[in-house]
């Protein structure tokens, strides 16, 4: 897969995404990441890209001119056009199904705003989907494009070391992951649950389907009923809900 990230501020994209795991995949062939300057097509003496709002009102938007070119120039590098998004307020907000469906891409191209957004014409001509990354605004779509990246890039084949590492975690099964432990196991007096000491497979996997049921129910019930009607939910699964259903603490 290839991402492209298109902003003001390249280099704080490149910086990000060139550290620890999605380096290293990057280095390993497993995901090509691209940062290009959007100043570089402002085409005026002082590389402007921004102008104040047409009607008026606070603060400047990024002119369309520019972004076209460096979408443009973009879509003649790849030789088609990739699958553009405007991280934005006013999108749908980021999810790991999302991610996922993204991962499935072969091009995708994150165009960061900045000031007070873009012009809506670039909108309308080029993007193929608004994203959020929840309901808050920040100063440029630079922190939102690299979560995004980052949520996409570890479910790509060859980033994480197996499929396993995100398939058991939070959100991706639509319930949040069971607690973990690692050594000593005894710390300050306090043990680590027997029967992850035990050996015995098919106990740990009953109990952290178990511990997964019970912090989902207390912290995300939302959660839960969504599993709910998706089905995704076993017998077993539902029995063991309704017997913990008056139980606050997680056992
Ligand atoms: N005037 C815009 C509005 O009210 O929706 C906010 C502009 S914001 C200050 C500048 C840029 O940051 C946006 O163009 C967008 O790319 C990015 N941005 C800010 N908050 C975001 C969020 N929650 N999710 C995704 N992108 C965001």
């Amino acid at each position: 897969m290839r991402i492209d990230f298109l902003t003001l501020f390249p280099e704080m994209c490149r910086t990000v995404m060139d550290e620890s795991i999605i380096g290293r995949a990057q280095k390993r062939g497993a995901v090509e990441i691209y940062c290009h300057q959007i100043r570089d097509y402002a085409n005026n003496k002082h590389n402007r890209v921004d102008d104040p709002p047409f009607g008026g009102g606070m603060g400047m938007l990024l002119r369309a001119e520019p972004l076209a070119l460096c979408m443009d120039d973009l879509i003649n590098r790849l030789g088609k056009k990739p699958y553009f998004i405007y991280m934005s307020p006013l999108g749908s907000i980021l999810t790991q199904e999302k991610a996922k469906m993204l991962s499935q891409k072969e091009n995708i191209a994150l165009l960061c705003g900045h000031y007070e957004g873009i012009d809506e014409r670039i909108i309308e001509t080029y993007i193929d989907e608004q994203i959020s990354i929840g309901d808050y605004v920040l100063t440029g779509g630079e922190l939102p494009a690299l979560v995004l990246a980052d949520a996409v890039c570890r479910m790509l084949p060859g980033v994480l070391s197996d499929n396993v590492c995100f398939e058991e975690e939070s959100h991706y099964n639509g319930l949040l992951e069971y607690p973990q432990y690692t050594r000593p196991a005894v710390f300050r007096e306090k043990k680590v649950p027997d029967v992850l000491l035990s050996g015995h497979h098919a106990n740990i996997r009953q109990w952290r389907r178990r511990q997964s049921l019970h912090r989902t129910a207390k912290y995300r019930p939302d959660l839960i009923e969504k599993a709910k009607q998706a089905g995704i939910l076993t017998e077993e699964d539902l029995a063991y809900l309704s017997q913990i259903a008056d139980s606050p603490e997680e056992k």
